[in-house]
């Protein structure tokens, strides 16, 4: 279990997560919602260990991991996917896999990553920042796959893309759920969210303000409060 409990977070003097908190059980796909500078973002960070609490405790399977290094909770299986999606676009798409993959015999790496999304295999030689918006977020999505992750912070990965990429990466990510890797999705897209989710929690400046299962979230107050939700 990925425990966050009364989270407080913030940048400088900037309070932005106020008494957060979230719980992702193994196996489960949690979608976290909320408004524009909510603070999901920053909940991720907290949670992969990029961003340390004020005040609150992070724990993994009942370890305290509170201000505990990125790299030390990657290892214990929570991977980060960052919105902006965090490729190196110098480096081959080959590369980028295996950076991630330290420790993975290469073409075991390689064939995972293909596996995920079968059209990086044929431009594995090609520079990250040659491919498309969706074939760099996929890159980033298998690249996290190849670590075998039992959590997977997703950070908005739909944005800015065609309907059909969003239609194939969300598939995967359905395939990823059913496999037993828990899923935490800061999404957009509201209703393919929800279609994956087993528990959904609604964020409001810097607090939750509802966590339940999709099917006790009011609908209509959900649009009304998430405007453009798709
Ligand atoms: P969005 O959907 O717009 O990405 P969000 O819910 O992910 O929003 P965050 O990105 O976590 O929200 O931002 C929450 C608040 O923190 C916002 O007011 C934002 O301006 C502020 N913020 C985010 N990053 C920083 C930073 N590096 N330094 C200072 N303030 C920041």
């Amino acid at each position: 279990m990925l425990e966050l409990l009364d989270i407080s977070a913030g940048y400088g003097d900037t309070p932005v997560l106020r008494e957060v908190a979230l719980w992702v059980p193994p196996r489960s796909v949690v979608a976290l919602l909320g408004t524009n500078g909510a603070g999901k973002t920053t909940l991720l960070r907290v949670a992969s260990g990029l961003l340390t609490p004020t005040t609150g405790e992070l724990r993994l399977d009942g370890h305290d991991l509170t201000g505990k290094p990125p790299h030390v909770l990657a290892r214990a299986g929570v991977c980060h996917v960052p919105e902006g999606r965090g490729v190196f676009p110098n480096l081959t798409v080959r590369d980028n896999i295996l950076i991630q993959a330290a420790g993975t015999p290469v073409d075991e790496a390689i064939e995972k990553a293909v596996s995920a999304f079968p059209i990086l295999g044929r431009k594995l030689r090609q520079p990250a920042g040659s491919l498309s918006g969706g074939q760099q977020q996929m890159l980033a999505v298998a690249r996290a796959y190849v670590t075998d992750p039992a959590y997977v912070l997703l950070d908005e990965v739909s944005m800015g893309l065609a309907p059909v990429v969003v239609d194939e990466i969300f598939e995967f990510l359905g395939r990823l759920a059913t496999s037993g890797c828990a899923l935490l999705l800061v999404e957009q897209y509201v209703t393919r969210a929800l279609e994956l989710a087993d528990y959904v929690y609604l964020m409001n400046r810097g607090r939750i303000d509802f966590a339940g299962e999709p099917g006790e979230l009011d609908g209509a107050r959900l649009m009304e409060q998430y405007l453009g939700a798709r």
